[in-house]
């Protein structure tokens, strides 16, 4: 019964590419495993369901070893070439689509809702959570639906997607008026307080000047009136110095909503927008309001967000957002219901 040995041991560095190929394997050839099991089982009484169940037990086990094997962090924009590739974006989402897929084809629906709820509860900034792994993820993860023929407005991603859309809606977005009273021009007009204003209307979030001490200093003493806008710091290495211009939460926020729109109309055309009115229900006008930059989205009170404290990234700091304070709240992906996919 050498197939039934505990697996957790395996330290392989490709552990999740072998679990996953297994599992994938298992299931396709369950009708001669089970078989064999059965045959195993023989001094049972039900040896068939009890073989079914040993195999099952067994597709779970390969299942969570795979999911333990899926590092979940976020990478800011800070963190790159020192990270082994197998975290790197596209790989990272590909891994995380394997995982769902093969929960979906041998119905281990609960591992799918628990993986899904520590993906969202991954620590780290909501900006870089959304950057590195849900904006990513979310069309890759409705292709797979379509392509398995499951309703993504079916437990848990249904609770998956509406959180998505509800934090990006209320913490990202923001309204065109908050871009209008915030973002405004800090500079006296001269060439390097152009580049600044330039900079603080665009969608990046730092900027580097390299100039000289006087052309610093100048920069410095007109950003240190914007403080709601910008911080700033001198690196002193290289020469000239450099000045490290920063957009606070709120500049990164206010600035750029072309480009906040694009990434949430990209997520609607994933999901499509049927599903969106379905995921959304009674909060659809909102989310249409909040679209046309009109009234900012408010989160439902049963949206809440946990924080798992287990999974610290390298990266993560998880401080400034209110999106990212911790709560003992349950699992709200699919916390609301049983277990109604497999029913
Ligand atoms: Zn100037």
């Amino acid at each position: 019964m050498c197939l039934f040995r505990p697996i957790e041991k395996i330290v392989y560095e490709n552990a999740f590419l072998f679990l996953t190929a297994l599992v994938r394997d298992l299931h396709q050839e369950q009708a001669v495993v089970l078989e064999k099991t059965v045959a195993q089982c023989a001094r049972n009484n039900d040896s068939k369901s009890e073989a079914a169940r040993m195999f099952r037990e067994l597709i779970r086990n390969c299942l969570d070893c795979a999911g333990k094997q899926l590092n979940v962090v976020v990478s800011g924009p800070r963190t790159t070439s020192w990270y082994p590739s197998y975290y790197r974006g596209e790989q990272r989402v590909d891994r995380m689509v394997v995982f769902i897929e093969l929960c979906l084809l041998t119905r281990q629906m609960d591992i799918c809702r628990a993986f899904l709820d520590r993906i969202w509860n991954v620590s780290g900034e909501l900006v870089n959570k959304f950057d590195t792994i849900y904006t990513p993820l979310v069309p890759e993860l409705c292709k797979l639906l379509q392509k398995t023929n499951t309703d993504i407005c079916a437990p848990p991603f249904i609770d998956f997607f509406r959180l998505v859309i509800s934090y990006y809606l209320c913490h990202l977005l923001g309204t065109k008026e908050q871009l209008v009273q915030l973002i405004r021009k800090i500079g006296c007009g001269c060439g390097d307080c152009q580049e600044l204003d330039r900079f603080i209307a665009g969608k990046e979030s730092q900027h580097t000047f390299r100039l000289v001490q006087k052309r610093r200093s100048h920069l410095e003493n007109q950003m240190n009136q914007a403080r709601d806008l910008v911080t700033h710091e001198t690196m002193r290495s290289g020469s000239p110095h450099s000045l490290v211009a920063t957009k606070t939460p709120a500049a990164v926020t206010a600035s750029a909503w072309d480009c906040r729109i694009q990434v949430i109309n990209g997520m609607f055309s994933a999901i499509g927008a049927k599903n969106v009115e379905k995921i959304m229900g009674n909060r659809f006008v909102d989310v249409c309001k909040a679209v046309k930059g009109e009234v900012a989205f408010r989160l439902d009170r049963p949206v809440v967000q946990r924080q798992q404290q287990n999974v610290p990234g390298p990266s993560s700091t998880s401080t400034t957002s209110t999106a990212n304070r911790t709560s003992n709240t349950p699992s709200v992906i699919g916390g609301k219901r049983k277990h109604d996919f497999e029913a």
